[in-house]
């Protein structure tokens, strides 16, 4: 999973694209990137954290008047500096591009791409195949008269050949800024405005807390498959191009996006509260009575007091949380990332001990984390420990860019719940339904297939455990 911000007209762009990043982090800490064009591209990207990557960036060096970002948690591809966005390339014009997201039908793209067009893709990074397919399309035009129908053709192409989920900002030198995003609109992408002393400024990011942050207003998410071309003069074109049914991706609410932010009109915090209130049905009908609800801090807090709320149980914070540690789940293999989840959460003592406690995550994975948790909390003297999912089983892999992509390391996808609680070493697990899930989305499309197995997309077995091989080999398991 990645974070993109783009600005266009701003010729404050390169710290706002720097700050906007800062409030994307928790979207991808293994790298980060800008491009800043001023007549011609000036890129700086590297490995780690925004703060590390532009520490003593020289400011003047990359003035522009419009440039992207990029942070970059790899789910496809190495963790290297190369791996790392935005990508450029020269022909037929000027070209840089950020993405989220994830390509599925990578190897044919590939293949193509290297047979039929001779361009040799250098990096495991999935968007110079948005790139170069872009490129190719572009360059069949007159490139002294490029029009917007062109522009919106060879976006069109792209949506044609190019599977999977993405969400894409590109500058195409003198030309103008354009955004578009996948058939289905998996991965987010907004559109913000906003005046400056040199006139409007159009912005897009991928969550709305960017825009609050840099005063930006929100204009509106991006439909499935629209396309927003601005131009040279500040004009915005845009137009659906290609469009199958909207997947709006579930566990951005669900763990993703920051509780501040809205997509879609909905607000994630609020989500989440939903999503905790539908889980009382299910504590209710395994007859526990937890004497108090914990949360697994940050992300799963509005799950465990919506939940309380509902039950009407005490919430209480019991786990104290070292905000300096990073995400485990990010973090790029097994051992790194049990020594990161042992090192971020230590139980608030007196609150736990003597306690029946029902502990609320966003998700059970691996079940990494809540096996560490239970035999904490049981270690400081909880009586008894029930482990509650905010989200339904997660059986299938992820294809489309949330690092969940090898079935092997999904816990649910093996056992049951009562093997999943013994494993843990909880005293019961408790899931949301998927069903309740479902029906809270019902007036909206959303892509669940992390839960369900049904891949907005389509997938074949073949391209399924390619994907597998691919992950495998990144050595991220
Ligand atoms: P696990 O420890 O493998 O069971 O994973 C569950 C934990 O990782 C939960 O605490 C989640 O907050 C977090 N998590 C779940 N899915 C992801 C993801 N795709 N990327 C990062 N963190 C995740």
């Amino acid at each position: 999973m990645c974070g993109i911000i783009g600005i266009n007209k701003n010729l404050n762009v390169t710290l706002e694209i720097i700050h906007g990043l800062t409030a994307l982090q928790h979207r991808g800490q293994d790298s980060a990137g800008i491009v800043t064009f001023n007549g011609n591209f000036k890129i700086k990207k590297g490995v780690g954290h925004v703060s590390n990557v532009f520490q003593n960036i020289d400011l003047e060096k990359y003035q522009g008047d419009c440039g992207l970002g990029h942070v970059r948690y790899a789910t496809a591809g190495s963790t290297e500096a190369i791996d790392a966005q935005p990508f450029a390339v020269n022909y037929p014009f000027g070209l840089a591009m950020v993405h989220n997201g994830n390509v599925i039908n990578f190897n044919s793209l590939r293949k193509e791409l290297n047979e039929e067009h001779k361009r040799l893709i250098d990096t495991s990074n999935d968007v110079e195949l948005i790139l170069y397919t872009f490129a190719v399309n572009l360059e069949k035009n007159d490139l002294q008269n490029i029009t917007v129908e062109n522009i919106f053709d060879a976006v069109e192409k792209v949506q044609k050949s190019v599977k999977g989920a993405y969400s894409v900002l590109t500058i195409i030198a003198n030309q103008g800024f354009l955004a578009f995003t996948d058939p289905y609109g998996i991965r987010p992408l907004i559109m913000g405005k906003k005046e400056t002393s040199t006139g409007v400024s159009y912005a897009f990011a991928s969550e709305t807390n960017v825009f609050d942050y840099l005063g930006y207003e929100v204009v509106r998410d991006l439909e499935a498959g629209e396309t927003v071309f601005i131009d040279n003069d500040n004009n915005v074109h845009s137009r659906i191009l290609k469009q199958n049914k909207p997947s709006f991706c579930v566990f951005e609410y669900i763990y993703f996006a920051r509780e501040d932010s809205i997509f879609h009109n909905r607000l994630v915090a609020s989500e989440r509260v939903k999503m905790g209130k539908m889980l009382s049905k299910n504590l209710k009908k395994s007859g526990l009575k937890p004497d108090i609800i914990i949360d697994v801090p940050n992300s799963a807090y509005f799950f465990a007091s919506g939940l309380a709320e509902a039950v009407d149980i005490p919430y209480r914070r019991g786990l104290a949380k070292n905000r300096f540690i990073g995400r485990s789940f990010i973090t790029p293999n097994q051992k790194k990332r049990e020594s990161v989840v042992k090192q971020k959460l230590n139980p608030i003592k007196d609150i736990i001990k003597n306690h029946k406690i029902a502990v609320v995550d966003d998700s059970i994975v691996r079940g990494t984390t809540s096996r560490h948790l239970v035999n904490l909390l049981k270690k400081y003297g909880a009586k008894e420990v029930y482990f509650i999912s905010a989200s339904p089983q997660i059986k299938y892999p992820c294809i489309y860019g949330i690092d969940m992509s090898v079935k092997k390391e999904m816990i649910a996808a093996e056992k049951n719940e009562t093997q999943i609680a013994k494993f843990i070493n909880a005293d019961s697990v408790i899931y949301q339904s998927l069903e309740d899930l479902q029906e809270m989305y019902s007036d909206f499309s959303i892509c669940d297939a992390c839960f369900s197995g049904n891949y907005p997309t389509g997938i074949t077995k073949d391209l399924l455990e390619q994907i597998e091989t691919e992950k495998l080999k990144s050595n991220r398991v």
